[in-house]
């Protein structure tokens, strides 16, 4: 198939113009004005833009466990709604991913799935059944397709635990990735919750030399934090979500229960911080933590925290910062979280897998009901939004295209 008339946006080529793309199930040829073959597919995308596949690292599938919340078939189908060619899911699900045969099970399933799906990449647990007391099998773990870990929806409480741990997995390539909220903090203040995790878990990071990153960073003081240990040369990565750059405690008070989320919603000179951290490289990647839950659960009495990401987080990210150049943007979808995790992709080099994303600027509304994903709430439901995916080519196979699919 040729790609025809795009913009092409590759940071690590260092691209961005106007370029054709020749592929079969990978990249076969860039080039301006690239003359179709006898009997090739041609794919007019004038006036979109042609990026690498957009990878998600931090998406909850629900998958085993929960499948009213979301099964790796329809979070996968989110997925390709909102321009993701892999995500990578947290290992809270039940039983948790915290041991080989279970990550070889989901894996099992996703490889042989009658659908098209994006890549799913597994992160498992840092502890058995994210207990924060038994170390894991990480060599295992990693082995079975883990890329990172983490015991995401908690923090590891006991800093001598996650120390042990990253010992443990200093061998093991794929980070540790820190969900940074201490239990016994949080009614004190969301941000000291957040900083007392990140702070100590910087130290154990350069105590231990493992890889680390920091999800959902959700504060000024947490953003202050990073930019500190970056100035004392501890190399360490961090994500933001596109309702901590967009939604404040005005939203969370209106919107109540749809609302809630781990770590909550921050008031607006947090969401203006994380806005600079992403202009000034502090930040180094957008995450949307797709985390959904059914709505009878939501609008309960106990509504559980989290909710749909997948589908509007690029429509998201640009409303956030319309002034972020595009390699930038691009970059912090694919290149960057690709290199993170260690997995392929993230460029359209010639040779590699032709994962793709196209996107174009087009105002739409959120209709949350319409959502492909089980999970039908979220804060961003009416907004009108100025980006979204219009197709999502995985391994050189057009997963969704915007115009079969019926208009919003
Ligand atoms: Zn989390």
């Amino acid at each position: 198939m040729l790609i025809r008339g795009g913009r092409l946006v590759d940071p690590a080529l260092g691209i961005d113009a106007l370029r054709d793309v020749r592929m079969t199930d990978v990249i076969v040829e860039i080039g301006e004005h690239l003359e179709p073959a006898p009997g090739e597919k041609i794919f007019d995308v004038k006036e979109a833009v042609v990026a690498p596949g957009f990878v998600d690292m931090h998406v909850h599938l629900r998958d085993p466990g929960d499948p009213q919340k979301e099964t790796f078939e329809t979070g996968g189908a989110a997925a390709l709604h909102g321009g993701f060619t892999a995500v990578a899911c947290m290992p809270n699900t039940r039983p948790a991913l915290d041991d080989p045969a279970i990550l070889d099970d989901l894996l099992r399933r996703v490889e042989t799935s009658a659908v098209g799906l994006p890549h799913i990449y597994p992160i498992a647990a840092i502890t058995r059944n994210r207990a924060g007391k038994e170390l894991c099998d990480y060599p295992s773990l990693a082995r079975s397709g883990a890329v990172a870990f983490s015991d995401d929806g908690a923090a590891v409480a006991d800093g001598s635990v996650l120390q042990a741990a990253a010992h443990a997995a200093l061998g093991v390539s794929g980070p540790f990735i820190s969900h940074c909220e201490n239990a016994a903090l949080k009614s004190l203040s969301a941000a000291l919750s957040e900083c007392s995790v990140v702070a100590r878990d910087l130290r154990v990071a350069r105590a231990t030399g493992k890889a680390w990153h920091f999800a959902h960073i959700s504060t000024r003081m947490g953003v202050e934090l990073l930019r500190f240990a970056r100035r004392s040369g501890t190399t360490v990565t961090a994500e933001v979500t596109p309702h901590h750059l967009l939604c404040t405690q005005d939203e969370a008070r209106s919107l109540g229960t749809a609302a809630a989320v781990n770590p909550p919603l921050a008031d607006t000179q947090d969401a203006r911080a994380l806005r600079d951290a992403v202009r000034d490289g502090v930040i180094d990647v957008f995450a949307s933590d797709h985390a959904p839950h059914t709505e009878a659960e939501k609008r309960g009495p106990d509504p559980p925290p989290g909710f749909s990401g997948l589908e509007l987080a690029l429509g998201a990210y640009a409303a956030a910062l319309p002034d972020l150049p595009l390699l930038r943007f691009v970059e912090m979808l694919s290149w960057a979280p690709a290199r993170i995790l260690g997995i392929p992709g993230g460029t359209l080099r010639r040779g590699s897998a032709a994962d793709i994303t196209v996107f174009r600027d087009e105002p739409w509304r959120v209709d949350a009901r319409a959502l492909v994903s089980k999970g039908k709430v979220t804060p961003f439901d009416g907004w009108t939004l100025p980006r979204r995916a219009i197709a999502t080519i995985v391994h050189g196979r057009l997963l969704y295209d915007a115009r079969a699919a019926s208009p919003t």
